[in-house]
């Protein structure tokens, strides 16, 4: 019986195994090996706190392309949105533990034993993945991979799935010393918010992303009414979703390959048209969203290394959006002076005597300082994979079975997710999906593109032809 191990079990992994289950026709073994995070949620549907909304609207948030509604079919199992129309529970922002319920359903109903007449063995391994070896040809001309584990355990496998989501923060300069320090959280995703400092100090987030904004909602929904000051390099909260209008595509799909300036002056062109009209330029963005992928691998590298560091800021504020509640209390806290956002480079961090010291040089270039009685860091995952912490790529990166793709933001895929080795060759017996991918895809960290991916990636582990999977969803107004 061939054997997939999934390295990985967020979104991502799960799906993948989920869709392999779907459409097997032999006998299969799926094995996920993940650690870090619960099985089935991942680092974003992991979360207990309710007021943690998803930022993509429900109708968006189907688990399968191939059934768009399923997400919304299965919230109306729940009785809890029973008062709620049909109307408005599609363009409603639900709890991402609610969410991650779905997903751990899912897994259940697909990789669960209850079923007899499954073809698929699925079992779930709680550990770390450190390496992979290739083994040797098998008489089939198959060669496969063993799956070294944290404990020791080998896992021999056909077929190896890489869907490790994103890095873990990178760290700030002088975070290491702070480990121990309870007055310095530095993965937002723990449970810091168990022992918050009293309503009269002082709590500092490094970060105005997404994960400052889950931060800010939690400290108001505990109650939790002291001081919090938010910094970042360019200073932007993310904006508010809104749902637009039918409005034409700017950039014709006529398969012609198009240069980041041409790109910019048809983007802006139609931001003007936009505001001209009286409406939300961002719209420009999400027009553009099922053809991000194709206009950013048809870029050169130089072109692409200029977005990231002229447009990316710019971009991702437009095209990451919260929800409207979500977007109130934020609004709220700056209104009624609870929150304030810096703009400022952070340089390092020391443990002083009453806090934590923040040293950073604002805008204008000149030395700032600021103490937090808890410092919280939200400057979101490590880009760079050339020095990833992380073991498992470190050993695939000297094994020379992987590389860091060409700007070193995930590692390097062919179009049909086999890994690139160190000399560009596929190896025919490992994929990846997911956030790792983002530097060969750019749009390749949100539900709708992952569950393409987990989708595609099973047919091709299963030797199925591809099939064309349709995005019309996520190229409605509100995304
Ligand atoms: C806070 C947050 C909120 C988000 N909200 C939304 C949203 O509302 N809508 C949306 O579409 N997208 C959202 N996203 C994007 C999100 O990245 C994807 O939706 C999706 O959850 C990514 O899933 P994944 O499985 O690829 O990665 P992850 O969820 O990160 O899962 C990867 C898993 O693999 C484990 N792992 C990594 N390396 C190893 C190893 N070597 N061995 C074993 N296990 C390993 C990790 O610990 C983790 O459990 C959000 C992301 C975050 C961080």
């Amino acid at each position: 019986m061939p054997t997939t191990a999934i390295i990985g079990g967020g979104f991502s992994g799960t799906l993948a195994a989920v869709n392999l289950t779907r459409f097997a026709t032999t006998p299969q073994r799926v094995v996920i090996i993940n650690s870090g995070s619960p099985f089935g949620r991942g680092t974003a549907y992991g979360t207990t706190r309710s007021e943690h909304l998803l930022n993509v609207a429900a109708r968006n948030m189907s688990a399968f392309p191939d059934h768009p509604s399923h997400f919304f079919d299965w919230l109306r199992s729940r009785s809890e949105f029973d008062a709620i129309d049909d109307d408005t529970l599609r363009e409603t922002f639900i709890p991402r533990r609610i969410f991650g319920d779905y997903v751990r359903g899912l897994a259940a109903h697909y990789l669960g034993t209850a079923d007899p007449r499954s073809s698929v063995q699925c079992e779930v391994v709680e550990d770390s993945a450190v390496d992979v070896v290739p083994r040797g040809l098998s008489a089939s001309g198959n060669q496969g991979g063993v799956v070294m584990l944290e404990n020791g355990e080998p896992i021999e496998a056909e077929s190896i799935l890489l869907a490790t989501g994103n890095q873990p923060p990178a760290g700030l300069p002088g975070a290491s010393v702070l480990a121990n320090d309870r007055r310095y959280c530095g993965n937002p995703w723990k449970d810091w918010h168990e022992n918050l400092p009293s309503d009269d100090k002082h709590i500092v987030i490094l970060g105005t992303g997404l994960t400052a904004v889950d931060v800010i909602v939690t400290l108001r929904n505990k109650g939790w009414c002291g001081k919090v000051t938010a910094i970042s390099r360019n200073g932007m909260l993310p904006q508010r979703h809104f749902r637009g209008i039918e409005w034409p595509q700017v950039i014709p799909d006529d398969g012609q390959t198009r240069s980041l300036k041409e790109l910019v002056r048809l983007i802006r062109q139609d931001c003007e048209r936009l505001r001209g009209a009286s409406q939300n330029p961002a719209i420009a963005v999400d027009k553009l969203r099922s053809r991000t992928q194709q206009l950013w691998k048809d870029l050169s590298l130089d072109e692409r290394t200029l977005f990231l560091k002229k447009y990316s800021a710019d971009w991702n504020v437009i095209r990451h959006r919260i929800a409207g509640p979500i977007h109130d209390a934020i609004t709220d806290a700056l209104d009624c002076g609870q929150l304030t956002i810096t703009p400022a480079t952070i340089q390092s961090l020391t443990a002083g005597e009453h806090g934590i010291e923040i040293q950073m040089v604002d805008r204008e270039g000149s030395p700032k300082r600021i103490e937090g009685d808890l410092v919280i860091n939200c400057t979101g995952p490590k880009s760079r994979f050339s020095d990833s912490a992380l073991p498992l790529y470190r050993n695939l990166f000297d094994r020379g079975l992987a590389k860091p793709d060409a700007m070193d933001m995930g590692i390097a895929v062919a179009d049909d997710f086999t890994v690139l080795d160190t000399n560009d060759a596929p190896v025919p017996f490992m994929r990846a999906i997911g956030p790792i991918l983002k530097g060969t895809l750019w749009e390749s960290i949100a539900v709708p593109e992952l569950r393409q991916q987990a989708y595609l990636v099973a047919r091709s582990i299963l030797d199925q032809e591809p099939v064309a999977v349709s995005n019309l969803d996520t190229i409605e107004y509100c995304i």
